[in-house]
């Protein structure tokens, strides 16, 4: 995790302009001081949603979305905090200056490769449209049905099969040949040397999520060149293949809006479907659909992907595989079939988007596609053949951690093989108090200290500059050591020094104190939070009233045992005698005048 200097953030925070960032988002209407738009994060008609000019925070009226630009990104993109901070950093040009050395360098390092992989871009490009090997290439493309509006929209290029030019012109801008290969560009050659990668294919760009360029992915497109059918970059600072998802620049808006994604195995069925206009998919890159890939998917509040796998042997092998991955983490799974030897691609040029959609409505459960496809290995006309196949079945979805999909599952499976569900086991009798952080809404605060608390602060993040009051009335009544969540105290002492110090103490002001991967996704489920603003301040009152009321009873607790326990002396006792009379009162109140 970095560390920001606080002199780049504050940079930062003086460029940032709310205004300006939510309206690339969403629509707003200005009256007065008051941007006003149709919110985001709810379904409305009127709109609810309201950015005052000057403020650092937007409000929704309907749902009480509140928060500033990071917790935007953060709720609308579903960015990670960190992601949010970099991501606010490169639109408004501010270099983020790292802490530790070692990062700082990195930090550069990783800049650079941008430049240098988007000059590159733009050069493949140039020369996709404008050589003569260039226009053999278009004419390949348009053979795919590959129009040229798509080949603008995601900047699909050519590498010349004539060595040097590339690396020429990348030299003539100022690129060093350590930068070309640091960046991929070029890889070591078998005579020695390098040599360029792509050179004589066609390349598309690969991006993140915020669709920053991380290398690319280069099909041979002429027969008688040599290597795979595809090249892609190797790993490098910016390229680490296992976590990219392919094509969520484009479709992440509507997977984190929808709650749910396609997957597709290659790059073209990506773009085939996206550029049809179901920007609602993504590919893993240049591997298998991994781990990574899954906790990426994750992130984004997935709750039910699509499989749509080549229509083979080796497709259905991976979407069993593959849908086992999400099944396990709550994600409920469903298969697209398609047609021996077709693939989304090939079918989507053949039959149109609307036989492709067909398909996504007949797609089938996971469980019925498994039964489905291990079919062939059991004669299911026998007792011995469907006890097999159940058997296999019940190991697979006994395995996965969540208790009720579990459950689920093993109800659908016993209608699925038509047999007693008793014969398949006690569904519950699964080490069913098994909670875990994932997929599965609601689960995460079953620590009432950490939620009270966590309240506490997110009012405290939230009001910032907007309602100093907050802050005056929280450092007037709560101890730091009044919070027993280790992380909360942590946070509540950084922002009381900040706020000492006379520095802003907000979401952004974080990014220079906190490096625990445990903070970070604490903040995430924070900003996620409703907000009703308008009652700001007696709702703050309340939860520091419940903080008093439970430090209160903490401490009366701790007389009692001590007293109870029958190892102080008589003076002692007396002494915690007139102290536990004290505590018979009531509580002390929230001090709001300080
Ligand atoms: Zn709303």
């Amino acid at each position: 995790m970095p560390l920001y200097s606080k002199e780049s953030l504050e940079q930062l925070r003086q460029r940032v302009d709310l205004v300006e960032l939510i309206s690339s988002y969403v629509e707003l209407k200005r009256s007065g001081a008051l941007y006003k738009g149709l919110c985001p994060f709810h379904e409305e008609r009127t709109p609810s949603f309201v950015v005052q000019m000057g403020h650092a925070h937007y409000h929704c009226f309907g749902c009480g979305a509140h928060g500033d630009a990071i917790a935007f990104l953060m709720q609308y993109s579903k960015l990670s905090f960190f992601d949010a901070v970099e991501m606010l950093a490169r639109r408004y040009q501010v270099l983020l200056e790292k802490v530790s050395s070692e990062l700082v360098e990195k930090q550069e390092d990783k800049h650079v490769l941008r430049s240098v992989l988007e000059e590159a871009c733009r050069l493949y490009h140039y020369l996709l449209l404008h050589t003569k090997e260039g226009r053999e290439a278009l004419r390949y493309l348009e053979k795919r049905d590959f129009p040229l509006t798509w080949i603008d929209r995601f900047r699909l290029g050519m590498a010349p099969s004539e060595k040097g030019v590339i690396p020429h012109l990348l030299k003539s801008r100022g690129f060093s040949q350590q930068v070309m290969i640091d960046a991929g560009l070029l890889t070591p050659s078998f005579r020695g040397g390098w040599r360029e990668l792509f050179a004589g294919r066609i390349v598309v760009p690969v991006l993140d999520g915020m669709g920053s360029l991380l290398g690319f992915s280069a099909r041979r497109w002429r027969e008688n060149s040599d290597g795979g059918k595809y090249v892609n970059t190797p790993e490098t600072l910016l390229f680490k293949k296992s976590r990219i998802l392919f094509g969520l620049d484009a479709s992440r808006r509507r997977i984190v809006k929808e709650r749910r994604a396609i997957i597709v195995e290659g790059q073209i069925d990506a773009l085939r479907l996206i550029g049809s206009g179901l920007d609602l998919v993504v590919a893993a890159q240049g591997t298998a659909f991994g781990e990574g890939h899954l906790k990426e998917v994750q992130k984004l509040g997935v709750q039910e992907v699509y499989l749509a796998f080549d229509g083979d042997e080796a497709g259905g092998k991976a979407a069993a595989k593959v849908g086992d991955l999400f099944q396990r983490e709550g994600i409920s799974v469903r298969v697209v079939s398609l047609p021996e030897g077709k693939d989304p691609d090939s079918w989507v040029r053949e039959k149109g988007i609307e036989a492709f959609l067909e398909l996504l409505e007949t797609s089938q459960e996971y469980l019925a596609f498994l039964v489905d496809h291990l079919k062939g290995d059991y004669d299911l006309g026998t007792p011995a053949g469907k006890y097999g196949l159940a058997q296999q079945l019940i190991r697979q979805i006994r395995s996965w951690p969540h208790p009720l999909m579990v459950h689920e599952s093993i109800r659908s499976l016993a209608q699925l093989i038509s047999v007693p569900q008793e014969l398949l086991g006690e569904p519950l009798s699964m080490p069913s108090l098994y909670v875990k952080k994932s997929g599965w809404a609601g689960f995460s605060e079953i620590d009432p200290d950490k939620a009270m608390e966590g309240e506490f602060l997110r009012w405290l993040l939230l009001a910032g500059s907007d309602l100093p009051d907050l802050f005056t009335l929280a450092a007037s009544n709560i101890d730091p050591e009044e919070l027993l969540v280790p992380l909360c105290r942590e946070l509540y002492e950084t922002l009381l020094r900040q706020r000492a110090m006379g520095e802003p103490y907000d979401l952004l002001s974080l990014a220079s104190a906190i490096e625990d991967p445990e903070a970070e996704s604490f903040l995430k489920e924070l900003m996620e939070r409703k907000v009703d603003w308008e009652h700001a301040k007696p709702l703050f009152i309340a939860t520091v009233q419940k903080l008093h009321d439970r430090s209160w009873m903490y401490r009366r607790e701790k007389v009692r045992q001590r007293i109870e326990s029958g190892h102080c002396s008589d003076e002692e006792a007396l002494e915690l005698l007139k102290q536990f009379a004290e505590f018979k009162g009531k509580p002390p109140q929230v001090c709001v005048t300080p």
